[in-house]
């Protein structure tokens, strides 16, 4: 089962849940950290790294000796990765989305596929959990390819859990995409319910079922609780402001670290969602 622990803005312990539910569960399950931008998982589970990979992408290197400067490539290009000046293609190389259209679409067949560097996905593991994440290259603002290919590395895993990058946007629809369920974490703050929407938004348009955890519940106001309560989102755990949980968080230790009795309610939040997924699955 392919579970996406997301949330609308960055701060709700999107992460905390991420990396105790895959704790808790252990043996069989790899985390994925797809937040590539700025992936934090490492610093709560200390994992052995053993593998690392440069992560590519496909961009047009032009020959000016075949080049009749016909523009077609320019004028497929969406993303106005190429122009056409004088008799010379310039490339953009960091507007490119690796499409292949201008390779296609030459006639001289004066473009061919080179390389940019993403960035790096490292794999290893943290005891008997499974880890890998992605490092997106400072500057680099491409980073969909990157968790498309960290989402690939799940060999052998019964449970995958993805810690998916904050917002709406293309990374984390490329996170989530093929999911089983979505979590979304949030706080009862209007902050909190505003991101939660756009949320469940972007889960909704990718057909996924949901279900909320809400960190800090004994804390601000009740909106987060009627908007669920209207929208039919179950609420599948709710983890109260505690302070022993805030320390644990800035000394970089997990909850079920310091609190192991926690293992069972992460344990129990899992096989509320095996639930779910399996009643939505008897029901299609
Ligand atoms: S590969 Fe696609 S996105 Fe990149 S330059 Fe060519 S047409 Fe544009
Ligand atoms: S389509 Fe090929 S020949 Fe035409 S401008 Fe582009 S690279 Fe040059």
């Amino acid at each position: 089962m392919i579970i996406s622990i997301a949330s609308g803005k960055g701060g709700t312990g999107k992460t905390t849940v991420a990396t105790n539910l895959a704790l808790s569960l252990g043996k069989g399950t790899r985390l994925l950290d797809c937040d590539v931008e700025e992936p934090n998982a490492h610093l709560f589970l200390y994992p052995e790294i053993t593998e690392t990979e440069v992560v590519t992408t496909g961009i047009p290197v032009v020959s000016d000796e075949l080049c009749t400067a016909c523009k077609k490539c320019a004028e497929i290009c969406r993303f106005r990765a190429l122009t056409v000046v004088g008799k010379k293609v310039l490339v953009f190389p960091e507007l490119c989305h690796s499409c292949g259209g201008c390779v296609v679409v030459c006639p001289e067949n004066a473009i061919t596929e080179g390389a940019r560097e993403l960035g790096v996905m490292e794999s290893g593991h943290c005891g008997e959990l499974g880890f890998s994440q992605g490092r997106l290259r400072v500057g680099e603002a491409m980073s969909p390819p990157l968790i498309k290919k960290v989402r690939t590395h799940h060999a052998g895993a019964k449970t995958i859990i993805i810690d998916a990058p904050p917002g709406t946007s293309c990374p984390v629809i490329a996170a989530m995409k093929g999911s089983d369920f979505v979590l979304m974490v949030t706080e009862p703050t209007p902050f909190g319910l505003h991101d939660l929407k756009l949320a469940v938004e972007a889960v909704r348009v990718l057909g996924i079922q949901s279900g909320l955890v809400i960190n800090r519940s004994d804390m601000g106001d009740d909106g987060v609780l009627e908007y669920a309560k209207e929208e039919g989102l179950p609420i599948l755990l709710e983890i109260p402001f505690d302070r022993k949980i805030a320390e644990a968080y800035s000394c970089g230790k997990p909850i079920v670290e310091i609190m192991p009795e926690w293992k069972n309610e992460f344990r129990a939040l899992y096989q509320r969602i095996e639930k779910l997924v399996q009643n939505g699955r008897n029901a299609s």
